[in-house]
């Protein structure tokens, strides 16, 4: 069968549909210089330069419209003339964000492989046993730690067919072959509906939930959103010789996303809330140390690929992701290791113990410790000196 494909219905599934709320950003009047505001955009959260197609300068301020017509004014911020001190960067308080849900919904989310009868791979176990182990020993260093979530459930109330009446109720994009019959073109539509409801759960009502908790309760000096990296794999799950690192802070909005109003709003609410210095200083820490700890290599992205290259450490990329959009303050999002590279796949057979175990004629410590010692080893120039 042929791969070339048609578009049977078009037209886009609108996710966000909050309502945009500026008179939140009125708290950030007069707190920022135009050239403190013109270089944050342009290093970090927009180096397309493509928001300035929504903006008016005048002589103390900038204005936000709604289009590239500048038609409907969104918010005017003034600027101040003298810059505002940095904050400070102790950590007192971090909230550690193990990525997705696992248990029953880990084949959901795409984060689960199985080889023959080996150990099944859930990224989120992965992820939440790190997280244990970084919570005891930032707790052990004097630092007040919350967790989004420390078992296999969601956090958000919502389920998949909550999301039923809001996608009946769009047009949803389906890929369908020219030659398919009436038949396959109703299973088509019904397996792409399924999807969609399930990403509106996992991706988007879950995140959302997260975020509403950590800037509602925890109110941190710092998020560390815990992952590990994978290639994609083929169907067989067969294993790389590829691994490496990547560290990402927020930025990089990118053309399209800028489309949309509510994007325009966040971009402003983390430039203004000046949490980038804080955020790219432990980034910075933390990837060197993970860098030496792992030995990995950079991920290497492609320019225009949705991730841009800040600051002087070649494993720090900024990125627009959902996770570090919406959490208030400093996030970190580490994405070590390729969970299908032959090693780390070995070393995750082996699960977490003490000491030290040999995989392929070399000696390795339990990967999930190696990842979070490293985090405290980055973390540890801005915690308090033990009392
Ligand atoms: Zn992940």
């Amino acid at each position: 069968m042929g791969r070339s494909l048609g578009i049977l219905i078009v037209a886009m599934l609108v996710v966000s549909t909050a309502h945009a709320n500026w008179a939140v950003l009125n708290r950030f009047q007069e707190t920022i210089t135009r050239a403190e505001f013109d270089a944050l955009l342009t290093t970090v959260y927009c180096p397309s330069g493509a928001l300035t197609n929504y903006l008016t300068y005048t002589t103390n301020a900038v204005t936000v419209f709604s289009t590239p017509a500048k038609t409907n004014t969104l918010f005017t911020l003034r600027f101040g003339t003298t810059g505002r001190p940095q904050p400070a960067t102790l950590l007192r308080k971090i909230v550690l964000d193990p990525g997705h849900i696992g248990g029953e919904w880990a084949r959901m989310e795409e984060r689960y492989f199985v080889r023959g009868k080996d150990r099944p791979v859930q990224e989120a176990v992965l992820n939440l046993t790190v997280a244990r182990l970084l919570r005891s020993r930032l707790q052990a260093a004097g630092v007040t730690v919350f967790m989004t979530k420390d078992d296999l459930r969601p956090v958000t109330t919502k389920r998949p067919d909550d999301f039923r009446d809001q996608v009946d109720a769009t047009m949803i994009p389906v890929r369908v072959n020219d030659s398919y019959s009436p038949l396959e073109k109703e299973a088509a539509l019904g397996d792409t509906r399924r999807r969609l409801l399930e990403q509106l759960f996992y991706r988007g009502a879950e995140i959302i939930a997260r975020a509403k908790l950590i800037n509602d309760w925890y109110e941190p000096d710092l998020t560390i959103c815990l992952h590990f990296n994978a290639v994609e794999w083929n169907e067989r799950y067969e294993l790389v010789d590829d691994n490496r690192l990547v560290v990402f802070v927020h930025g990089n909005y990118l053309p399209g996303e800028l489309t949309d109003d509510v994007q325009k709003l966040r971009l402003f609410a983390k430039l203004l809330e000046r949490s980038h210095a804080v955020e790219l200083a432990a980034a910075e820490s933390v990837a060197t140390a993970l860098a030496q700890a792992t030995k990995l290599p950079a991920v290497q992205y492609a320019p225009g690929a949705g991730a841009t290259r800040v600051g002087t450490n070649a494993y720090i990329y900024a990125r627009n992701l959902a996770a570090n959009r919406l959490i208030n303050g400093p996030v970190i999002f580490l994405e070590p290791y390729y969970m299908n590279n032959k090693t780390v796949y070995q070393r995750i057979q082996l699960g977490d113990y003490d000491g030290e175990k040999i995989v392929a004629g070399q000696s390795y410590r339990s990967i999930f410790r190696e990842y979070a010692d490293a985090v405290v080893a980055g973390l540890r120039p801005f915690l308090a000196a033990p009392r």
